[in-house]
């Protein structure tokens, strides 16, 4: 048996009975004096901190990267210093719109992030299921996820999700299909891939760049939620990704994914039919086929979710060496935007909590200091780079300075940017709705999850939505429209 904890109050002190009052008699006021119930009481009220705006919901577990598969001709990073190297890292999987204690098996993309501790420093993965995202440009990004959520009123506004659809079609078109195709209830986060969506550079020893898009595939097969049984486990068991993420790991069933990529000369590049910074494409297997590099596997249940998962801040900006963000606009967007939303949501020292500590190597810059909750403030040492000699600074860093040399762009100016909308943003849909049509019934079901939720907007919107559809192909927005028809006589019934 472990010995008893002694408890106490936050200054140490011993506390003889913590279900103890003062009180004047014992039908008395309580007094001020009792500042043990005033400690517990303030302890309470300050429980929650701000949940993540988006990705509330979610659930974690640590892990490793093993790095079994050469990469080194396009990257020379810290965990593909050596082929057999094993990096720890955690994993957070997550919704996007719903608040915290909502339910975690509603039809949404889900967030897949994995925290490597390397040598070099943290490097966060801050993918999701899909490869393509709804937009391409950062400014829309706030008013989409506002059509996620219930309107002003605070009331379930379906009508407002498509008609930002109609709105932005051209671009969000795909990513539409993806998430009311079946992949857009996964049975659970071991049976969904991951995907960077977004372009990185990385960069070998010799300093050649290369463009990089990363896959993560599950090993236990894709699994999917039909519509009718994603809404049921809603309501039934609205934790159950969490438990089975948590229980697969219990019982040793180690959730695990291949980890590839695809890889692209800049020379490649410049050939796209579209702009290889476009978040709404995929690159074709064909032409660009995964490479395998490794494996990912969550092998650790967290023992304290609020330390380990809540706390942990995953963003795009921490990179390390020989990894850079692309010009991908929404990338860039997510370089200032996640930082900002940690300084808000934990503090501007968040890295310094220990899940977020850089643990392989030491987080060491003089001019970093201060602040709230500062927990190592660098001794006595000068508040500023005193002799650069008593420094030591590592000149892989100046890979970061060059940001994507050799890149052709149009031109160096400034300009005024937004997507141009041409006919190649319709070929990636039809080319999903082909792949869909090898597996039985998932044609189906995307026509039958569409409409379902479509059913809740206006038939003015109804009509626009099928009209971009059939964009993709004139089976698609023709079906929703009679499914629309058939599920509404049903309900009658
Ligand atoms: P391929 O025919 O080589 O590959 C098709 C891919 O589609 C598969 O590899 C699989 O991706 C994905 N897929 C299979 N079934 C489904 C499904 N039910 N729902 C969603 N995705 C599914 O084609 P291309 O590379 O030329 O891409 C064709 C279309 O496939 C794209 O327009 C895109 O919509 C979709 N896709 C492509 C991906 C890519 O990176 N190229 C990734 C995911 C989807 P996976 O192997 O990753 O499971």
């Amino acid at each position: 048996m472990t010995a008893p904890k002694k408890v106490t109050t936050d200054n140490g002190a011993p506390i003889s009975d913590p279900e103890t009052i003062q009180r004047i008699g014992s039908d008395g006021p309580l007094v001020l004096h009792d500042t043990n119930l005033i400690e517990t009481l303030a302890h309470f009220n300050r429980e929650f901190i701000p949940p993540r705006n988006p990705h509330a919901v979610g659930s974690g577990a640590f892990g490793e990267f093993i790095y079994d598969t050469d990469i080194s001709d396009v990257c020379s990073a810290a965990l593909f210093s050596e082929v057999g190297l094993r990096t720890p890292c955690l994993t957070r999987f997550s919704t996007v719109a719903g608040d915290r204690g909502s339910a975690d098996t509603v039809r949404d993309v889900c967030g897949f992030s994995t925290k490597f501790y390397t040598k070099e420093g943290n490097l966060d993965w801050v993918f999701n299921n899909t490869p393509v995202f709804f937009v391409n440009n950062p400014i829309k990004f706030p008013q989409f996820i506002h059509t996620q959520r219930p309107n002003s009123k605070n009331l379930p506004d379906f009508e407002q999700f498509w008609l930002f659809f109609c709105e932005n079609a051209q671009e969000s078109l795909h990513q539409v299909m993806v998430l009311f195709s079946n992949r857009g209830t996964p049975y659970s986060y071991k049976n969904m891939n991951g995907y960077s969506g977004h372009t990185y550079v990385w960069t070998n020893s010799k300093g050649e760049k290369h463009y990089v898009q990363v896959h993560l595939k599950t090993d236990h097969g894709i699994k999917n939620f039909t519509n009718e049984e994603a809404v049921k486990t809603c309501g039934e068991n609205p934790l159950h990704r969490q438990i089975d993420l948590h229980d697969s790991i219990a019982s040793k069933n180690y959730p695990s994914w291949t980890v590839s990529v695809q890889v692209m000369s800049f020379e490649e590049a410049s050939k796209l039919p579209f702009s290889v910074f476009d978040i709404t494409k995929v690159w074709p297997h064909d032409k660009f086929p995964l490479r395998r590099i490794g494996k990912l596997v969550l092998n650790e249940n967290p023992t304290n979710y609020f330390a380990q998962v809540e706390q942990a801040a995953f963003s795009p900006a921490n990179m390390i060496p020989y990894m850079e963000a692309s010009n991908d606009p929404m990338l860039v967007a997510r370089l200032l935007s996640y930082p900002d939303a940690h300084r808000a949501r934990l503090g501007k020292n968040y890295s310094q909590i220990p899940v977020n500590c850089p643990y392989k190597t030491r987080a060491y810059n003089p001019l970093h200091r201060d602040g709230k909750m500062q927990m190592d403030n660098f001794g006595s040492d000068p508040r500023y780079f005193s002799t650069l000699e008593n420094y030591e600074f590592d000149t892989k860093t100046q890979f970061l300075k060059n940001l994507n040399k050799g890149a052709k762009f149009n031109n160096n100016q400034i300009v005024e940017w937004k997507h141009e909308l041409s006919d190649i943003d319709f070929v990636q849909p039809a080319q999903l709705w082909k792949v869909l049509g090898k597996t039985p019934g998932e044609q189906k079901a995307l026509i039958h999850n569409v409409a379902s939720h479509l059913q809740n907007a206006s038939p003015t919107t109804q009509d626009k939505v099928c009209k971009w559809f059939n964009k993709a192909n004139v089976e698609i927005g023709t079906g929703i429209k009679l499914e629309i028809a058939k599920l509404q006589r049903s309900s009658k019934l």
